[in-house]
């Protein structure tokens, strides 16, 4: 899932005795963004300053404590699980194999993209990634161990990137059309982020 929005780095807040990076975006609203390592940003929009971050900040740490330590808690519980083995890994691929055109066709005529090459490979921090330029589109192998809408919300999300290549506004009106259960499905995906990559592609 990508990210092309060049950012400005203002500084740091400690809250709840962690710290928060905060950097400056071309974005309408503040959004804090909790990554799997347990390190949290907040992107604020260009006018935004280092003092406007901070009240902000303290309203709303006992929610970033909880979310932060909801995020650490699933890393660990996906580091105790071992990385998939050759089979398993084939098994996943199988499984992914079978029902990927059928999405890919359905929804690139929908938003009348064409994917021009896929491809099935483990990832550790991303469902599924887009190469806007060349068209090409890469699944995590893990999404085989969710519900089929996890697998259906990141090809929709892939491909809506073919149309809007930001996370603007615009491209969530477009995930909410082609798709509205991403939000449920981005929940079980948040629940149960991927097992270690096991090196294999
Ligand atoms: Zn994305």
């Amino acid at each position: 899932m990508r990210k092309n929005r060049t950012e400005t780095y203002l500084g740091s807040c400690t809250v709840c005795n962690f710290c928060v990076l905060v950097f400056r975006k071309d974005v309408k609203r503040y959004n804090v963004r909790i990554r799997s390592d347990g390190s949290v940003r907040l992107s604020v929009p260009l006018t935004a300053t280092l003092s406007d971050a901070k009240p902000l900040l303290l309203q709303h740490q006992r929610w970033i404590a909880k979310k932060r330590r909801q995020v650490l808690l699933a890393r660990d519980k996906a580091a105790a699980q071992p990385a998939p083995s050759q089979a398993e890994l084939a098994s996943q691929k199988a499984w992914l194999s079978s029902r990927v055109p059928t999405l890919l066709s359905r929804y690139e005529d929908a938003l009348g993209v064409q994917c021009t090459r896929w491809r099935l490979r483990p990832m550790v921090s991303r469902w599924g990634s887009c190469n806007v330029r060349t068209g090409r589109i890469t699944l995590n192998t893990e999404l085989a161990r969710l519900p089929i809408c996890c697998l259906e919300s990141v090809v929709v999300h892939e491909l809506c990137h073919l149309r809007v290549a930001n996370h603007s506004p615009a491209f969530y009106a477009l995930m909410d059309e082609q798709f509205p259960a991403w939000r449920q499905a981005r929940k079980i995906m948040n629940a149960n982020p991927p097992k270690r990559a096991s090196g294999l592609s």
